[in-house]
């Protein structure tokens, strides 16, 4: 099967301090090493000829990369299905300039309380989201709200559900990562948030339930296909191996990423994906969303299953 998503880390650089990220402090790319408009544009046709159909522009903050706006729409006049999640802090400048050149457009919002949310953003970006959600409104776009849980705003999931259903926006439950210092998402949270990821206007995917609950990735038995499903490349338009929290090592492009993504060097990477040591229990979402997809199984159903309620509540629901 070909890959069928980019992501695409635009910029490391980020406006806020989020407390489960260290991507802004870490990552060292400085933006006069970003890729110019040519070279990113070069990236997101080769990947398209490589078969891939999304495109996510990631970050860092994606919307802090200058060239983001102009991407968009050469991803998406290739046929590209493009996704940006912003902590919209920058959203309600650039709002015209990226209308309808995104499909799936996130806005992160972590609790309805607004000192929560921005302690744990880390700024003060909650007046900003809700700017946003208006501003996006307004344009005719339907965006997301992309609720990141831990420990410390779980039961905000109470007030966003309800927001979300009064806006009739979709609300997405993105547990967080663990990859880093924090504590990370704890399986008993399952059993809290379940009732509610059930309601209308609600995203979970069940697969990613399913896999965490179960303890995650096995590398005995691996269901992450990061290789078969992904291409991820930096800022500088490197290709990440073998998956951007975990990363061992990146080849640089340069002038040909088919040649590279199908290089014996890679294929050797492709051999050991989810059997890394350190892939034992995995449960990075962002890998195994689209990694369901590959090998039909439980998990493929859960996963589809999970899609069509977000197409339908999202579409259909209330026309
Ligand atoms: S907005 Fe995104 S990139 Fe920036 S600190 Fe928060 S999670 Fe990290
Ligand atoms: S199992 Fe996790 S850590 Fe291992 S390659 Fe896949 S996404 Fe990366």
């Amino acid at each position: 099967m070909k890959p069928l998503l980019l992501h695409f880390y635009v910029t490391y650089r980020c406006n806020a301090r989020c407390e489960f990220c260290d991507i802004p402090d870490t990552c060292d790319i400085p933006v006069y090493h970003e890729l110019s408009l040519d070279q990113a544009a070069k990236i997101v046709k080769d990947v398209r000829d490589l078969g891939v159909k999304f495109a996510d522009f990631t970050g860092g903050e994606p919307l802090l990369y200058a060239h983001l706006p102009t991407l968009l729409k050469i991803s998406r006049g290739l046929g590209l299905y493009t996704s940006v999640t912003t902590n919209c802090i920058k959203y309600p400048d650039l709002a015209e300039k990226i209308k309808g050149a995104v499909t799936y457009l996130h806005f992160s919002l972590d609790s309805m309380d607004r000192e929560v949310h921005d302690g744990i953003r880390g700024v003060n970006c909650y007046d900003r989201v809700m700017e946003s959600i208006e501003i996006a409104k307004s344009l005719g776009e339907k965006p997301d709200i992309m609720f990141t849980v831990n420990e410390g705003n779980l039961s905000s999931i109470v007030d966003l559900v309800k927001f979300a259903q009064d806006e009739k926006l979709m609300l997405l439950i993105n547990p967080e990562f663990d990859y880093s210092q924090n504590r990370g998402f704890q399986r008993e949270f399952w059993n809290y948030l379940r009732s509610y990821s059930k309601k209308p206007y609600v995203y979970l995917n069940y697969a990613f339930e399913r896999l965490h609950r179960k303890g995650g990735n096995r590398i005995d038995a691996p269901r992450c296909k990061v290789f078969d499903s992904t291409i991820v490349i930096n800022p500088k338009g490197e290709l990440i191996l073998p998956c951007y929290h975990r990363q061992m090592d990146t080849i640089p492009i340069e002038s040909d990423l088919k040649a590279v993504y199908q290089s014996e060097e890679v294929q050797q990477w492709r051999h050991r994906q989810g059997r890394f040591l350190f892939c034992e229990g995995c449960h990075i979402n962002c890998y195994f969303d689209p990694s369901f997809c590959y090998n039909w199984d439980a998990y493929t159903l859960l996963s589809l299953a999970a899609k069509a309620k977000y197409v339908f509540d999202k579409h259909i629901r209330f026309k």
